[in-house]
């Protein structure tokens, strides 16, 4: 049997746990027959697919790259695993991330750091950083990964793949295992916008078990709005001046203008825009992404969910289990204080609510520039002067040295997330597409630079084949 665009070889601890191989090589064969025969199921039928380890699977554990999930079998499928499935795809493993999702490098891992592979040097970035890289080094054709606030982007970047985090509830999150509800994204590692539409037009639609799913008729109104974009012959491309931070990388810096030039040659329109509340949004976000996660992760508490050093019976009464912080790692105990301190009595009003306010205040700046309105939000208009896309790098910097995180505050790690986390905030659809530097005489690691395209909530599709002509 064929092995579509996959090898069944083992890298870079991109996996956590695979699909057993003649599994695999079966199902493959009876996808290939059904493919010769004009009954191909789907354009994915008999694809190699990999899917993030924080999303739950029938016939394969679920893990969360946690200690305290150690061997938990899921009852049920993932929606998104299930859709996949019933399209042909064939499910290769399990990849490794950051426990919970919480990371930006993919080594707060219980199964260890993922690497790129070429000598085991550099970071693939985080958290889906191994549905990245199974995905570059062609260990899968495809994977699923979950973006929070940056966890597909970010890793994509670094690996040279592209990532598309979709617009928030267009692909269900049913038997994903949560991080922070309010910014969860399912979406798609593949290494070319084709094949991501592919896999997207398989996973995305309503489903009543995700109360977060955008309805059919929500779906139907975004695309009408998305179809009143301003008549123009070109596009307009916004660039938001307050993503130029310092932190940026003068050759990432040097890249984005390169490809801003292209753009205008190839007949585009380029405007500076600004989005005030950029500066914001990291500390935003590391608010309300814990306090989300502290209230999420409270149910490992060893009695039902997470292991525990002694485990108690569920039937005496108990509320928790002694030594069930034993099985936590550090950056998800770090997540949780966090989040438990921003949301007590005390510190309420100072931190959880401002957030919330700078929150809005991010998805008002996004609204203020787009042309078409967010169909969600009723005081936002359509914008004639608006841009269609805003195109911004994905990363600050190149993946560091594995050897140097050690040496990483935290918040210097957080620092990694500060161009995609804005998107996350405002539920925007987003994709990261490789640059190759060789092709600008650049000689930088790892060949390879991510940029960012950004659209109004919705506007998933034009986001896509935009990138598609860009690629
Ligand atoms: N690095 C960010 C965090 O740790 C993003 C993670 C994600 O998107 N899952 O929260």
């Amino acid at each position: 049997a064929s092995l579509k665009h996959g090898t069944l070889y083992k890298a870079s601890n991109a996996f956590v746990q695979w699909t057993d191989a003649g599994y695999i090589r079966a199902a493959a064969s009876v996808a290939d027959k059904r493919c010769s025969t004009g009954h191909q199921l789907s354009p994915i039928d008999g694809r190699l697919i990999a899917i993030k380890d924080n999303i739950c699977t029938t016939g394969l554990p679920t893990t969360c790259a946690s200690n305290s999930l150690k061997g938990f079998q899921s009852p049920y499928e993932s929606t998104v695993v299930k859709k996949l499935r019933a399209a042909g795809a064939i499910i290769c493993g399990k990849t490794n991330l950051d426990e919970f999702g919480m990371g930006s490098h993919s080594t707060n891992s219980a199964s260890g750091a993922v690497n790129q592979g070429t000598g085991g040097e550099l970071s693939v970035g985080g958290s889906s950083g191994g549905s990245a890289i199974a995905v570059a080094s062609q260990q899968c054709w495809a994977s699923i990964g979950t973006d929070t606030g940056g966890s597909i982007r970010l890793p994509a970047a670094y690996t040279g793949t592209v990532g598309f985090k979709p617009s928030y509830g267009m692909i269900s999150r049913h038997g994903v295992i949560a991080y922070a509800n309010s910014l969860d994204t399912v979406g798609i590692l593949s290494r070319s916008v084709k094949d991501v539409q592919q896999v997207f037009a398989i996973t995305r639609g309503h489903d009543t078990w995700d109360p977060t799913s955008l309805t059919e008729e929500t779906r139907t109104k975004l695309t009408s709005a998305a179809k009143a974009r301003p008549r123009r012959p070109n596009l307009r491309i916004g660039v938001p001046v307050e993503y130029n931070v310092a932190e940026i990388n003068p050759t990432i810096r040097t890249i984005w203008q390169q490809a801003l030039e292209r753009v205008i040659s190839a007949g585009h329109e380029v405007v500076s825009i600004s989005l005030p509340s950029t500066r914001l949004a990291l500390s935003t976000y590391y608010v309300l992404a814990p306090a989300e996660a502290s209230s999420n992760l409270a149910k490992y508490d060893g009695v039902k969910y997470g292991n525990a050093a002694s485990k108690p019976k569920l039937e005496a009464n108990v509320l928790f289990a002694t030594g069930r912080g034993q099985n936590l790692g550090d950056e998800v105990k770090r997540r949780i204080l966090l989040g438990s301190f921003t949301l007590s009595a005390s510190a309420f009003d100072n931190y959880f609510l401002q957030a919330q306010k700078v929150r809005r205040s991010v998805q008002q700046d996004f609204n203020a520039v787009f042309g078409i309105p967010n169909v969600l939000q009723e005081s936002s208009a359509a914008n004639p002067e608006g841009v269609d896309l805003l195109l911004t790098p994905t990363a600050p910097s190149f993946p560091p040295k594995l050897a140097s995180l050690a040496h990483y505050t935290p918040l210097k790690s957080y620092g990694d997330d500060v161009l995609t986390v804005p998107a996350s905030l405002a539920g925007l659809p987003v994709i990261s597409i490789p640059t190759r530097t060789d092709t600008f005489g650049l000689d930088t690691p790892p060949g390879s630079v991510g940029l960012q395209l950004i659209g109004q909530y919705g506007n998933d599709d034009f986001v896509l084949d935009t990138a598609g002509q860009l690629e």
